[in-house]
């Protein structure tokens, strides 16, 4: 009868929960090591400016290469790091290597200001505020060269307390820049008091601009002038919407996850600010960075002569 199968399926599901911790508890003690190892190191994204085509920032993106796993992705660990506290030493060692590569680019003459992803746990406490700090005294790195992300979760925490620190974070000189934004589940309330020099459209709307509406949304011409949700064009017109808003809060516009040159057209036409993604420019290492900018520095001479 049912019974048998219900407990053959909670059987199933504590294995598996089993299974789960066991795995989580292995990625942690390897994290740990990893950590005491210099298994982690960062890469670097390119930004550009869409209107000039020119190089301006970069996003530092943690990478750790496992000894037997090889490549594991931050969207893997970052979690486990999270829940176990690793956190903490993880974000120092970001911010502390962040601000040398900017200072060590500067050195070489190339302004390019770092982004660093925080968590959003940093703000609920505002531990955030005293990381960046310490980053800033330890390395002497100048705090305009110094960009953080966080993602709309730091209002689920405490919307008051992030607030204060991003305002603290702003008077250092670091600017503030709203991550993946329209993913998170939070109001549009909070843009009214959070001062963000920056808003970064999440990728999934950038895919979303080439959108042709859903297959088999219903008879072509069904809806009022093609204008209804899921209609043609209706990606387009959400990042355009977007663009506005953060324009009209007088912050930049920064797409993310741009794949393609119709995308990078559209989000031209749309007034978005700066652009980065794999058609511009994949995850890269400090010397390609430098390769990548000197190159343009020249095409640039060229232009002028
Ligand atoms: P994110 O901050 O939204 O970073 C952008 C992610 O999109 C990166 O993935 C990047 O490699 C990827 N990406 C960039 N351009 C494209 C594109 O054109 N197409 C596609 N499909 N993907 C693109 P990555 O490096 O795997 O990082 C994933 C997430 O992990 C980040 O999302 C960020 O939330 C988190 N993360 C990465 N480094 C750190 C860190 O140092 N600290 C913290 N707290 N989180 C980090
Ligand atoms: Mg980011
Ligand atoms: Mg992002
Ligand atoms: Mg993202």
């Amino acid at each position: 009868r049912a019974k048998g199968t219900g407990r053959g399926r909670a059987t199933q599901f504590t294995m598996d929960q089993e299974a789960g911790l066991r795995e989580r508890r292995q990625l942690e003690e390897d994290l740990r090591q990893a950590l005491a190892s210099g298994q982690l190191s960062l890469v670097f994204q390119p930004k550009f400016v869409i209107a000039t085509g020119l190089l301006k920032g970069c996003e530092a993106l943690l990478r750790w290469h496992h000894p037997e796993r090889g490549m594991i992705s931050p969207g893997l660990f970052i979690p486990v790091a999270e829940e176990t506290g690793l956190i903490h030493p993880i974000t120092q060692l970001v911010l502390d290597q962040a601000c040398r590569q900017a200072m060590a680019w500067r050195a070489q003459g190339l302004e390019v200001p770092v982004a660093v992803n925080l968590s959003a746990g940093h703000f609920g406490a505002e531990q955030g505020v005293g990381l960046v700090r310490e980053a800033l005294e330890a390395t002497g790195c100048d705090p305009a060269l110094l960009e953080v992300e966080v993602t709309e979760g730091v209002f689920l925490r405490s919307a008051e307390a992030a607030t204060r620190s991003f305002e603290t974070l702003r008077k250092m000189g670091v600017r503030v820049a709203l991550d993946d934004f329209g993913t998170g589940y939070s109001s549009l309330g909070y843009l009214q008091h959070l001062p963000f020099d920056v808003i970064k459209v999440d990728r999934t709307f950038i895919a979303g601009l080439e959108d042709a509406g859903p297959a088999g949304a219903g008879p072509a011409g069904a809806g009022p002038a093609g204008a209804g949700p899921g209609s043609p064009g209706t990606g387009r017109r959400i990042v355009d919407a977007i663009v506005r808003l953060a324009h009209g809060l007088g912050a930049e516009v920064v797409a993310e996850g741009v794949e393609t040159p119709a995308q990078l057209a559209t989000l031209r036409q749309l007034g978005c600010d700066r652009a980065q993604g794999f058609l511009l420019g994949r995850p890269m290492q400090p010397h390609a960075l430098v390769e990548l900018a000197r190159a343009e520095l020249l095409a640039a001479d060229r232009n002028v002569a």
